[in-house]
């Protein structure tokens, strides 16, 4: 099925729901891209950042880049002057290095937390209590050119619905927690708006249990190059 007709199915599916599409392009063509973004999709993710920038030089100026895959200090400075927002943050450290390099460029960061929920060794993230300790941390009230606006998280990858739905719950309780505590709000810095969950195998479960985010690539494009 042609892009445009996969997205608008999407679309379709997440309307009755607060999830809005990120559509996730690592690994497709800067001729799907102009497809996806002729489609009237103008939020696209990507994992890697030499490949985002890349991309980035040579698509319309509109599209609102997400950076979803785990993020190096020493690559910050390559997405800094337009990154949209930064799904993938797991570290003070790395929060440090976004705000150094959003004030070259006299920018504020928007980003997300994001949260280890599967059962899997190999997922990056925080755990609740590692989450809401960077919050609470005095070195994080300084950061001035960042705002943490939600959480991320990805679920374990099994075909065991209930184990992803659990997954999900968890980490959307977290979240309505932080929500309703007002945690980190005093310094300015957080806002709790978004919660990124959900890609192609399990987004209506992420839509169903109050994802904002959905990202979604292989049910848009088929199976990755
Ligand atoms: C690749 C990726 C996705 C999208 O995966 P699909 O299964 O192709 O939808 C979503 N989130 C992250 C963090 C990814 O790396």
């Amino acid at each position: 099925m042609a892009i445009a007709e996969q997205i608008s199915l999407i679309n379709k599916q997440l309307n009755d729901s607060n999830a809005r599409l990120i559509v996730v392009t690592k690994t497709r063509s800067i001729e799907e891209l102009q497809e996806t973004y002729a489609a009237g999709a103008l939020e696209f993710g990507e994992n890697r950042v030499q490949e985002m920038v890349e991309k980035q030089a040579v698509l319309p100026k509109d599209i609102l880049w997400h950076q979803i895959g785990h993020l190096q200090t020493n690559k910050v400075k390559y997405i800094a002057p337009f990154v949209h927002l930064i799904h993938s943050v797991d570290s003070l450290n790395l929060l440090k290095e976004i705000n150094k390099q959003a004030a070259k460029h006299e920018r504020v960061i928007d980003c997300l937390l994001q949260i280890y929920i599967a059962t899997e060794e190999s997922k990056f993230g925080l755990d609740f209590a590692e989450a809401e300790a960077l919050l609470e941390d005095p070195a994080f009230a300084e950061l001035q050119h960042i705002r943490i606006v939600g959480l991320m998280g990805m679920a374990s990858f099994t075909a065991d619905e209930e184990q992803i739905r659990q997954e999900f719950q968890s980490l959307a309780d977290f979240f309505q927690k932080l929500k309703n505590n007002k945690t980190g709000v005093s310094t300015g810095l957080v806002e709790w708006i978004e919660l990124s969950m959900g890609m192609s195998g399990d987004y209506l479960i992420a839509a169903a249990l109050g994802a904002t985010l959905v990202r979604v690539g292989s049910a848009i494009y088929g199976p990755r190059h």
